[in-house]
């Protein structure tokens, strides 16, 4: 592709922002960044509270965000924030510590058996699956590893595994079928309490890309990167350090694709372009579920990218931040247990406390309102059985002071990924002279969107 090419990139979130930096960094800057809203990062999300910033959104990296460090050292920053710990509590509010056997007697052999249990998946990802853990799906579904490596220099792999097949099965299935049952207990923490679904109905492909075995430990052994200023920091700087900006508040009305070319109808305006990159949702349902529309809705989609995204389905997961008097500051992050399941969705999972020397500051609550064959939990209702939540666990919130129920971890489910659903869209890279790119192609955090950016710009640029 010639240098000069003008590229058009909707979203100025991790994604976005990642994939200008990294056309930048080949020699294209003939490019634009469109973002609807009137602040860059997207699901990173960092206000302001007496003066300091909290998340509403993302909060945590690992040694592993190979991508998202590439960013800091293009910005010059670092992972500064406050060190990450926490505890647990059942749904009574009762102090527990679930994988202490001297406090939990009775659960001895259980958790000696999931002690074994994790140490074979351990051995069993590097060998039967090895290869699973690459950045994006490609050749996934036909027992293919096609990808980079995790590793800094993200080498290039490609070799056949047809036991790779098996991560297209629900985690839950996935684990069965290995003897390793219990490790569920372990992956279930920054999984399904950090929005991203339940075991029984997200295929293990996802799960394991963004919790591969390292990743998982550094969790365990709390070994993680936090922001000061808040994961927003991070891609304000980016957007600072980009020779074009992301141009905010950009009301795209309409993108029509034809003789080569792209126009995008924005804010009233008609520009042209050579190609686009989407990093924005590709699809939002049936229209009835809030502002948030997708590419389908806006563009002048073909049928093969109707049929396709029209699989796509996502997460409600709804995030309070709420003020508490003194004495009912929690003094640290809790995690409960008892609330990771579907028979409690909409419940408070998790609550974070970021700053540990202050009580003046606010915790950040997390629930989730979706699951596949259940009813949704209204927004609202889930709000106040967070609140009530929180009075159990004998922290109670004074008052409310932000909260939104997020466009979150688009995916699809294990008949789409075993008939190919990713083969096909790769396929369809460039074919419109569309490039899809986001959370959809890869997993739903940062690094895996801002890495798959990065793959993208390499293969296609
Ligand atoms: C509560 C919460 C906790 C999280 N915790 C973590 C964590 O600890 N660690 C981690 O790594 N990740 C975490 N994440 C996930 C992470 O924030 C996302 O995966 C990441 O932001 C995805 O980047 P993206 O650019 O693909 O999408 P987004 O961040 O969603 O950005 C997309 C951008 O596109 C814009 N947009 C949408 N439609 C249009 C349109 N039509 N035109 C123009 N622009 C448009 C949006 O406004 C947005 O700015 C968390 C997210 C949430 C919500």
């Amino acid at each position: 592709m010639e240098k000069t090419a003008r590229i058009a990139i909707i979203g100025g979130g991790p994604a976005g922002l990642s994939a200008g930096m990294y056309l930048e960094k080949k020699g294209y800057d003939n490019y634009v960044i469109y973002e609807k809203s009137d602040r860059v990062g997207g699901k990173c999300w960092s206000p302001h509270y007496k003066g300091k910033r909290y998340e509403m959104g993302a909060i945590m990296g690992v040694p592993s965000y190979y991508a998202v460090h590439d960013v800091e050292e293009f910005c010059g920053i670092t992972h500064d924030g406050p060190k990450l710990n926490r505890n647990y509590k059942n749904s009574n509010g009762d102090v527990i510590e679930p994988f202490e056997p001297k406090k939990n007697l009775l659960k001895i052999p259980r958790l000696l058996k999931m002690k074994k249990q994790v140490k074979k998946f351990g051995e069993i990802l590097e060998t039967k699956y090895k290869g699973y853990d690459v950045n994006g799906h490609r050749g996934v579904a036909e027992g293919r590893c096609d990808g980079y490596a995790v590793t800094p220099g993200r080498e290039r792999v490609q070799f056949d595994n047809p036991n790779l097949k098996d991560l297209a099965l629900p985690f839950k299935t996935f684990c069965e079928k290995n003897g390793c049952e219990l490790v569920q207990d372990i992956w279930i923490g920054p999984f399904t309490s950090f929005g991203y679904g339940y075991f029984d109905e997200i295929p293990a492909a996802y799960v394991l890309k963004y919790l591969d075995f390292q990743t998982t430990m550094n969790f365990v052994k709390v070994n993680l990167w936090t922001w000061e200023n808040g994961t927003q920091y991070i891609w304000e700087c980016l957007n600072e350090k980009l020779k074009h900006g992301a141009k905010l508040n950009s009301d795209i009305t309409k993108v029509e694709r034809k003789d080569g070319k792209v126009f995008i109808t924005v804010s009233g305006q008609v520009e042209e372009f050579d190609k686009l990159i989407v990093t924005a949702p590709l699809y939002c349902g049936d229209g009835n579920r809030g502002e948030t529309n997708g590419f389908v809705d806006y563009a002048d989609a073909r049928e093969d990218e109707k049929e396709l995204f029209s699989k796509i389905d996502y997460e409600r997961y709804t995030v309070q931040a709420v003020t508490t008097k003194p004495e009912n500051h929690p003094e640290i992050s809790y995690y409960v247990f008892d609330n990771m399941t579907k028979e409690r969705l909409g419940h408070l999972m998790v609550y974070y406390r970021r700053w540990k020397d202050q009580i003046d500051q606010v915790i950040t609550t997390y629930a989730l309102r979706t699951h596949k064959d259940m009813k949704e939990v209204p927004y609202e209702e889930c709000n106040k059985m967070v609140l009530e939540d929180l009075k159990t666990m004998k922290n109670p919130a004074s008052e409310v002071i932000n909260k939104w129920s997020v466009y979150y971890f688009p995916h699809i489910y294990s008949e789409d990924y075993r008939n190919g659903w990713y083969e096909k869209v790769e396929a369809m890279q460039g074919k419109y002279d569309t490039y899809y790119a986001g959370e959809i192609m890869s997993f739903g955090d940062m690094d895996e969107t801002a890495e798959y950016s990065r793959e993208l710009v390499d293969r296609f640029f």
